[in-house]
């Protein structure tokens, strides 16, 4: 039939955000037979991927943009026009947490992924495989079936495929020129098996067919789910093992490099720090929490729901130590913080650890001075004023600041400097300098174990670190 005989020339991704944009970048360079068409509701953010100032920095994304868009490569918001062009359909929209509902689980929203099923279950004219490179709940797939077969036009047919994205933030682009596995769940049947091929082919441009790894839909969606679930759940236990070393004299580096080199364990995903952040870990989380509680596997649940735990105590357990050195009062005192993104190499803030950090200290009275290479003022009041903080405006308006390289600026008459995202350069500023502009005693927190903390020491500073003891 001519629906299996199709020859996958044209693809839409609908979603131009972190995930949509990267992948279809990427796929648009490594396929120039293939018309990629990116597609979002908002104007502005398509007319920034349009435009010379793209909206999403990471390491190498611009480069492939410059070069593919307008030859193979189109962001619009031509939603219906591309979608009815295309063979292949990505979802690639956000799914954030529901900030209301019952339960201990929080549900993820799932407005955006059903507004874009029914577009395209109005608008497709041809048979299409529908993608969902969202991070979805289990047996999503399911609702997106139903809702495109509600509308279904006569010898139109749909193949729903899982397809999640593994890329992480501030490495997308060599993480999807370079993936360690590509997933592809379908349905258990000829139609499926084929739409499987057809997705396996695009990917077989850049990437070897013994990486994909192909299974049923539902395998596909909770492996995504178990994928971040225990990426997070690393990272809470190596939090938990930083709390011991701080009480103990241990520390963590070395705890780290120790149970790292036992090849069962490996040391990636090993380094203590203030905690996870980002749009990612703790919404799936609680999506797999949400799934459990559904399933009546209430000790499921509450085994996940301590990795959340544990990364909300880490940060908190910073902020005290912080208050603590600063002789139990931040009030008015300016405190420098270093870093707002949730992680190096992104202007990403979404969740970010520093959020709640600064949170915490303007609770306490602080003034501070952030200073990030990556994020503009806009973004910081947005994520400032996000009402689940609680923080009036015009407290946020007077006393935060914000610097992106003017680190002798950010630091002058402050108490202490915070280190919260651990970019690079921070690592390579002039400390010594930098203590003469500041208050005394002059402190330093590392909650990314950046520094070379006895070099510090040696020029004045009280340092503390996660997970570590230092000798003063
Ligand atoms: P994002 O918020 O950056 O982008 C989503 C985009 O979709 C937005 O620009 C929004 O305007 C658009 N959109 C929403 N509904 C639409 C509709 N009906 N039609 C057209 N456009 C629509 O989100 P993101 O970070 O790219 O994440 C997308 C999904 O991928 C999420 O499910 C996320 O969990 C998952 N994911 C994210 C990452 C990551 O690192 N950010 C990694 C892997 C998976």
């Amino acid at each position: 039939p001519e629906y299996l005989s199709k020859n996958i020339q044209n693809i839409c991704c609908i979603g131009a955000g972190y995930v949509g944009g990267p992948t279809c970048a990427v796929i648009a360079y490594k396929c120039p037979d293939i018309q990629v068409n990116v597609v979002d509701l908002s104007q502005e953010r398509i007319n920034a991927w349009n435009s010379d100032n793209i909206p999403i920095y990471e390491p190498g994304l611009s480069e492939i943009v410059m070069e593919r868009r307008g030859k193979n490569l189109h962001f619009s918001t031509k939603i219906d026009e591309c979608i009815e062009k295309a063979d292949i359909i990505f979802i690639s929209v956000n799914t954030p947490t529901k900030t209301y509902g019952v339960g201990l689980g929080r549900a993820p929203d799932l407005t955006y992924v059903e507004s874009a099923a029914r577009t395209i279950s109005k608008v497709a004219k041809t048979s299409k495989i529908i993608v969902e490179k969202s991070t979805v709940p289990v047996k999503a797939a399911e609702s997106i079936i139903n809702m495109l077969k509600s509308n279904q036009k006569p010898d139109v047919e749909f193949q729903v495929l899982s397809n999640p994205e593994f890329l992480a933030e501030g490495t997308a682009i060599s993480d999807l020129l370079n993936p360690d596995r590509i997933l592809i769940g379908g349905e258990d049947t000829d139609k499926g098996q084929w739409a499987i091929e057809q997705l396996s082919k695009v990917y077989q441009h850049w990437v070897d067919r013994s990486i994909i790894i192909t299974t049923n839909t539902w395998s596909s969606e909770l492996s995504k789910l178990a994928a971040n679930a225990m990426l997070a759940q690393r990272i809470s236990s190596i939090n938990s093992i930083s709390a011991i070393c701080e009480s103990s004299g241990a520390d963590i580096q070395h705890v780290s490099k120790a149970i790292g080199a036992d090849s069962r364990i490996g040391s990636k995903f090993l380094q203590a720090s203030v905690g996870f952040g980002g749009s990612c870990f703790q919404k799936d989380i609680n999506n797999l929490i949400y799934l459990c509680e559904n399933l009546n596997l209430k000790e499921v649940a509450d085994y996940w729901s301590q990795v959340i735990l544990i990364n909300d105590y880490q940060k908190k357990r910073f902020v005290n130590k912080i208050i603590k050195s600063l002789f139990n009062t931040c009030t008015n005192k300016k405190i420098a913080i270093f870093g707002f993104a949730f992680k190096k190499n992104t202007g990403d803030t979404r969740e970010s650890a520093s959020i709640h950090i600064c949170k915490y200290l303007l609770d306490e009275g602080a003034n501070l001075n952030i200073l990030d290479p990556k994020v503009d003022y806009d973004q910081m009041m947005f994520e400032l004023s996000n009402p689940q903080l609680n923080l009036p405006i015009d407290v946020i308006k007077n006393k935060v600041q914000l610097f992106s390289d003017d680190v002798i600026e950010a630091c002058r008459n402050s108490h202490a400097l915070v280190v919260c995202t651990e970019w690079d350069n921070f690592k390579s500023y002039d400390y010594e300098k930098i203590y003469e502009v500041m208050q005394k005693p002059a402190h330093i927190f590392d909650g990314r174990l950046i520094l070379d903390h006895e070099r510090l020491m040696s020029y004045g500073f009280h340092v503390e670190a996660i997970g570590k003891r230092l000798n003063h």
